[in-house]
């Protein structure tokens, strides 16, 4: 146990130190991807050795080919790109310095340490001369926190091949600690899709003119009065969608009192609807589109009223209330404030993979398996996006879930400060990847 915790530090470590940061608006060039795997090669021979790879652009396409094709294959992914680390650290972001039981380091949970685990898990079995029932996949994009261009690549490059994929692990929830306020006990959140992103531009414009004599109504009093509105009122509409009332059911013996209601979650939907936004802003997310307003722009000069002024909103629709209807619930706002909708980017509805699924009762086993204190497995709709929305159209079944055990700190360190990942939750995620490819 030792002697593997120790190897599995340096080699999580080893792939930490090698900054691979993707921004918007500045495409990294893929050298500095492709630095990254040859790093993959060294540090997983074995599995490098058994299978075939293609690059696309920096982002990764491996398969291990099986020893039957009876079954339709599946993929396991993760990304090797991370976001900036600015700010100040406790522990340099790149250094992934050991302290306190973790290993510190930006990407250690989104998601390097994710891609790790599965090619390590790999690893071991290609060593030992295992070779997989049937095809297995893995992906790793280098765009995933940007646009990504290289996922859709690959989906688009699987689907021409005709390949389609019976059940796909992708980044998403982990193991938590009372993942909603009240919920006592440990889960390993299974995200079963995401929402849809979409990107708007919001426009009023005017004749504009002189600040001395402005007249009423003029673009930003309009936007302002607009984002009030759609603040105040919400115009999307609430739904308990079945995934999220599988939740409730899971979650409801650990709920005390308010586990006697949710546990009936059909018969009380209002109810539920009334108390889940209270839970937390992330559960009430999972019941409704959101709009979040991001960027704005209007005149150059503190004197000139704007001909045109805008503001960005980030739109995330859910799977009951999807682009088009979502659009539709602003429409009335924006005509009444004299103000454009404009796309700028259309969302992807992602689709939601089945509990009841094959796919669904393996993770289950598998963490049952190698974490015998986490009390059940919990489907939930992620509002994050993932690489995996891409792949909707080749496969039913995309699960978003990497089995390591984290902390609210852990959790708020995602695209924040201080990342890092606990050293004792390495073993078991390794045997929880072990156990999936054995079984699929
Ligand atoms: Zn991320």
């Amino acid at each position: 146990m030792e002697n593997r915790t120790e190897k599995y530090v340096e080699n999580l470590a080893g792939l930490i130190r090698k900054e691979t940061v993707s921004v918007f608006e500045r495409r990294p060039s893929p050298e500095k991807f492709r630095e990254f795997h040859e790093l993959l090669k060294e540090t997983f021979p074995d599995i490098s050795g058994a299978c075939e790879w293609e690059d696309f652009e920096g982002s990764l396409l491996l398969k291990w080919k099986g020893r039957e094709n009876k079954k339709l294959p599946v993929m396991f992914m993760n990304h090797h790109d991370v976001v900036e680390a600015p700010g100040k650290w406790e522990h340099e972001p790149f250094s992934a310095d050991v302290a306190e039981g973790r290993l510190w380091g930006r990407g250690t949970l989104d998601t390097k340490g994710g891609l790790w685990a599965m090619l390590q898990a790999a690893d071991e079995l290609a060593a030992e001369g295992f070779v997989p029932e049937r095809d297995v996949y893995f992906e790793s994009s280098c765009t995933e926190e940007t646009t990504g261009r290289g996922a859709r690549m690959i989906a688009e490059a699987l689907e021409k091949r005709n390949i389609r994929f019976e059940m796909i692990f992708d980044e998403g929830g982990m193991i938590l600690h009372e993942p909603i306020d009240g919920v006592k006990g440990t889960f390993g959140m299974v995200g079963m899709g995401e929402k849809g992103n979409c990107i708007i531009r919001f426009i009023a414009r005017s004749a504009g003119g002189h600040a001395s004599t402005p007249g009423k109504n003029t673009p930003l009093v309009r936007l302002g009065a607009f984002m009030a509105e759609v603040d105040r009122k919400c115009p999307f509409k609430s739904e308990i969608s079945p995934v999220i009332k599988e939740m409730l059911k899971r979650f409801a013996p650990y709920m005390g009192a308010a586990g006697l209601v949710t546990g009936h979650a059909g018969a009380l939907e209002g109810l539920l609807k009334a108390v889940m936004p209270g839970l937390s802003p992330a559960a009430g997310a999972m019941l409704k589109t959101t709009l979040a307003f991001t960027m704005a722009q209007a005149s150059e000069g503190r004197n000139v009223l704007p001909q045109t002024a805008w503001v960005v909103g980030d739109m995330r629709f859910s799977h009951h209330q999807g682009e088009k209807a979502s659009l539709m619930a602003l429409k009335p706002i924006a005509d009444k404030y004299g103000i454009e909708i404009k796309i700028i980017e259309h969302g992807i509805n992602s689709g939601l993979a089945d509990y009841n699924s094959e796919g669904f009762r393996l993770i289950e086993r598998a963490v049952k398996a190698v974490y015998p204190e986490v009390d059940a497995a919990v489907p939930y709709v992620m509002t994050g996006a993932s690489d995996s929305r891409f792949f909707g159209r080749i496969c039913k079944n995309c699960f978003r879930f990497v089995p390591f055990k984290i902390d609210e700190q852990q959790l708020n360190s995602i695209h924040g400060l201080n990342e890092n990942i606990n050293i004792d939750t390495l073993v078991p995620a390794v045997d929880y990847y072990k156990y999936m490819m054995r079984e699929v």
